[in-house]
């Protein structure tokens, strides 16, 4: 299609009544966007969502298209909006075919994928040079405690959303031995932390120069950590406080439904349909569970170093044994380098895996990197290369009733999942996402009724405030021993790439009219307790 006519896709994306948001970032775009699309659909807004592993240009050109009539435009919907992940790396590709988002999600930036993606400088440098095209009305939502992200194109003029941690409970009492120790964006100093939640993620500042985490507009005020199934938020909005259940473990998950909260907040929708939250599904590979032989499988991708750890972490957080199989594997020509598996922090966690297995191409590698973060001798763990065979092993270790979990990188995860789908335990991941759908879509909605005066006092949309430029603060922080990064590659300013842009598109809540909405089938947000 976009040989034949390259704008054909930025024509179809205009066509998206409320306009459409973007996520990107290393990790969590895909969660972020299931949980944020949970929401626009409780809150009456019908998503266009690319599905996982589809977050480059060509993805998006197919959702758009399975979206099409024959006609090759858009179906009229006055509710459609997209919501789409991209690819950090593809953003520059990607972002010329978008001409007005309304909203960039951006979650962290961790190092990932060296081989392609460079240091975390070069997708910081692609993601700023692109940015200097956005319009000036399109809102970054931006993670706070992540001092590349929050500083992200500082001297653009465009509005900002921050999200971030307030309850500093689940902080960690020493510097995480993750983090990539980004340097201050605006002097290159070294960054004190008087929290930090993960990697590089917390509450920083620079003592050089007085450069300081933002205040987050939008704050987890509480974060109960829930065993290895889920999580419990209290968020402040400037609307609200919410307190919304994650049916997902970890901080990690935490961040994510922060995000999505930021970017719910951003389109206005009430707060009750934050509450959707609760109702996702683990997508594909994350988290996702499976029941085979009386044993819960959860099958949850590692692709990175922070990924990894975070994974782990959020499993084995509550201190308590498990069965676990854990894989690596090149994957020629896309996923060479594995190097990355030193800095996971196996060694927390040594002993807290009962009979692991590793499987992969790269299984040796991975039992000599736990050989050397302490965990048992190499004769205690089960290296076994093929995925199925590894699969079995895990599976006859571990008790009817307990539950398995596999972290891995995704060719072992496929590999697995392949055998799964053959003796029907799963489905393609296709037809899972169809099914999907289609179920979100039968399902009824807490909906906004466009004709209606007012919505309740409870449920009327605030408007959220909006910065245009990073705030300084000036703050006192304990000494901190950091540890020092290299010196980091300046970010190139200039911009690269042309956008056109288009006029204003409509608000993406509109008060207004609502042609495509039949009158009296809407399901108001009183009648959503009566089960329609
Ligand atoms: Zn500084």
């Amino acid at each position: 299609m976009l040989r034949v006519d390259p704008g054909a896709l930025g024509g179809m994306i205009a066509e998206l009544a409320r306009g459409c948001v973007l996520v990107t970032g290393s990790n969590g775009k895909g969660t972020t966007c299931r949980m944020l699309a949970q929401i626009m659909r409780a809150g009456g807004l019908h998503p266009v969502l690319n599905g996982e592993g589809s977050n480059q240009l060509s993805g998006l050109a197919t959702t758009m298209v399975a979206h099409a009539a024959p006609t090759g435009r858009l179906r009229q919907d006055f509710r459609a909006i997209g919501l789409f992940e991209v690819d950090e790396g593809s953003f520059p590709e990607v972002m010329p075919h978008i001409r007005h988002p309304a909203a960039i999600v951006v979650t962290n930036l961790f190092r990932d994928q060296l081989d392609r993606y460079f240091e975390p400088a070069y997708i910081m440098g692609l993601l700023e040079r692109t940015m200097r095209s956005l319009p000036p009305d399109t809102t970054l939502i931006l993670n706070a405690d992540d001092p590349r992200i929050a500083c992200l194109a500082a001297d653009l003029p465009n509005p900002r959303l921050y999200f971030g941690m307030a309850d500093t409970g689940p902080c960690r009492s020493e510097p995480d031995p993750t983090s990539d120790c980004p340097r201050c964006p605006r002097c290159g100093g070294e960054l004190a932390y008087s929290s930090v939640f993960y990697a590089h993620l917390g509450h920083w500042a620079c003592p050089g120069c007085g450069l300081a985490r933002p205040e987050p507009d939008i704050r987890a005020t509480g974060i109960e950590l829930i065993g290895s199934q889920s999580t419990r938020l209290e968020i402040a909005t400037p609307a609200a406080t919410t307190v919304i259940s994650v049916p997902l473990p970890g901080l990690y998950n935490a961040y994510n439904a922060l995000a999505a909260v930021a970017a719910a907040t951003q389109c206005q929708l009430p707060e009750e349909s934050l509450q959707a939250v609760g109702e996702i599904t683990a997508g594909s590979y994350r988290m996702e569970r499976v029941e085979v032989d009386g044993r819960d499988v959860y099958l949850a991708l590692a692709k990175n170093a922070n990924g990894y750890t975070e994974v782990l972490r959020a499993v084995l957080g509550d201190g308590l044994p498990k069965r676990m199989l854990l894989g690596l594997n090149t994957n020629p020509g896309k996923q060479p380098d594995t190097s990355w598996i030193w800095d996971v922090d196996f060694d927390a966690i040594a002993g807290l895996v009962l009979v692991p297995v590793v499987s992969g191409n790269r299984a040796a590698d991975l039992a000599v990197r736990l050989k050397y973060a302490g965990w048992p001798d190499p004769g205690d763990v089960i290296v076994q290369p093929d995925p199925v065979a590894a699969f079995q092993a895990a599976l006859a270790a571990t008790p009817p009733g307990q539950p398995l979990w596999i972290v891995s990188t995704s060719v072992v995860l496929s590999g697995i999942r392949a055998w799964l789908r053959r003796h029907g335990y799963v489905r393609e991941l296709w037809q899972e996402f169809a099914r999907e759908q289609q179920e979100q879509a039968r399902r009824p909605r807490l909906r906004i009724r466009p004709q209606a005066p007012a919505l309740p006092a409870s449920v009327q949309p605030r408007p959220v405030r909006r910065r245009t430029a990073l705030p300084l603060q000036t703050v006192e922080l304990p000494a901190a021993d950091m540890p020092s990064a290299g010196p980091v590659r300046p970010l190139v300013a200039g911009s690269t790439v042309s956008m056109p842009t288009t006029a204003d598109l409509p608000p993406l809540i509109a008060e207004g009219d609502d042609p495509a909405a039949p009158a009296g089938r809407e399901a108001s947000i009183e009648d959503r307790g009566a089960g329609l």
